[in-house]
């Protein structure tokens, strides 16, 4: 690759148009451009034969499309696939597909590993490496949807890999962008969930975009005291102050804010915690998602037996709320929630990476 070489992973359709415009090659071939790399996964020029051969050998030359590479591609008991990708840096990350949910979805990440430090998520111990530029991020959907056999087929996408999308807004947004292009996999907003901790500004931003993705909010716990405890972040922006942003945020008819709820046994799954969750959500449209804990080693806290789960669901059915729990799926190969861990090119093991955590 030389430094000239324009990566057209990371631009968007406009982007795109503009730069061919200002070599001299005509703008429509953006589109054409597009649906190759992201209709049909093919990120070779030679290979596009709708262009000409003079154009394919310049584009060769100018152009390049960076795609992260499969470095593994496990498939679990329940039919969930972990890939992990490695990044023209050589350093990894974790994408799942979790078939039949009931659609197809892909949890994609936002960053490699994350600042946030929740203290029941494995991701949180790596500490944040770095952002993942848009690319990377829709790289994630072009791979995963290429190699799943899911280029031409509906599928939803959850930003619920690792790092946190509102530390990355920039290049989070622009990657949904990109997936939005009717000339490339045309991904409705609708399908698309962005799962955040809750940094106020980011929700702000967000409640002015024009392309808005369903909103998810990791909620954890019911009191601010617990929460700061569990979820740092929560010391700048408070619980409180991400209601309130919730209580703004503009949502279509339908459409209600996600409350994603870490079950952790005896600490924050007490029917005292149920309540007190009802009456917080009072005046948003909410549902809430139960997500009893997945351990791992390292982290210090259980997932609570079923019938706790139960008794707090029905606390919150009974107020009607609509909740749900979170069936935990890919367990067996690290897939699950809060389970993804890589370290970038080293050659450990994942029992000596979980070693390095138990230190
Ligand atoms: N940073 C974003 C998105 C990534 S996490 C966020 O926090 O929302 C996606 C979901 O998995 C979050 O709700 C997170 O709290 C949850 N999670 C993290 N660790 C978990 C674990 N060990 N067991 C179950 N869910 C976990």
């Amino acid at each position: 690759m030389s430094s000239s070489q324009l990566d057209l992973a990371e631009l968007d359709l406009p982007e795109l148009e503009a730069a061919l415009e200002a070599r001299g090659v005509e703008r429509f071939h953006a589109r054409q451009l597009y649906r190759w790399v992201y209709r049909r996964g093919v990120t070779q020029f030679d290979l596009m034969t709708d262009l000409s051969r003079p154009l394919r050998a310049r584009l060769q030359d100018e152009l390049l499309v960076s795609t992260p590479r499969i470095i593994s591609d496990e498939t679990s008991v329940d039919g969930t696939r972990k890939f992990v990708l490695e990044l023209v840096d050589g350093r990894r990350i974790e994408s799942v597909y979790i078939p039949d949910t009931p659609s197809m979805t892909f949890c994609i990440s936002t960053q490699v590993g994350c600042a946030m430090s929740c203290g029941f998520c494995l991701t949180g111990k790596m500490g944040l490496v770095r952002n993942l530029t848009a690319g990377e991020i829709a790289g994630q959907v072009r791979l995963l949807a290429a190699a799943t056999g899911l280029l031409d087929f509906p599928f939803n996408i959850v930003l619920m890999g690792m790092g946190e999308p509102l530390h990355n807004y920039e290049h989070t947004m622009k990657a949904l962008r990109m997936l939005h292009s009717e000339h490339g996999l045309a991904v409705s907003p609708r399908r698309v969930t962005l799962s955040t901790v809750g940094i106020v500004p980011g929700l702000e931003r967000l409640a002015r975009e024009p392309l808005m993705p369903n909103l998810a909010i990791s909620l954890h716990a019911t009191t601010e005291e617990q929460r700061t405890a569990l979820v740092p972040p929560n010391r700048k922006y408070s619980l409180a102050a991400i209601l309130d942003a919730c209580r703004r945020f503009p949502l279509k008819n339908r459409s209600r804010i996600t409350f994603e709820y870490v079950m952790l046994d005896g600490v924050n799954d007490t029917p005292e915690d149920a309540r007190r969750l009802v009456k917080l959500l009072a005046g948003i449209k909410a549902k809430v998602n139960l997500i009893p804990l997945n351990p791992a080693p390292g982290i210090p806290y259980d997932r609570p037996s079923d019938e706790r789960v139960d008794r707090f669901a029905q606390i919150l059915a009974d107020r009607h709320i609509t909740v749900s729990v979170r069936k935990s799926r890919g367990r067996d190969i690290r897939a699950a929630c809060g389970q993804l861990i890589v370290e970038g090119g080293s050659k450990k093991t994942a029992a000596q990476q979980m070693a390095l955590l138990m230190r």
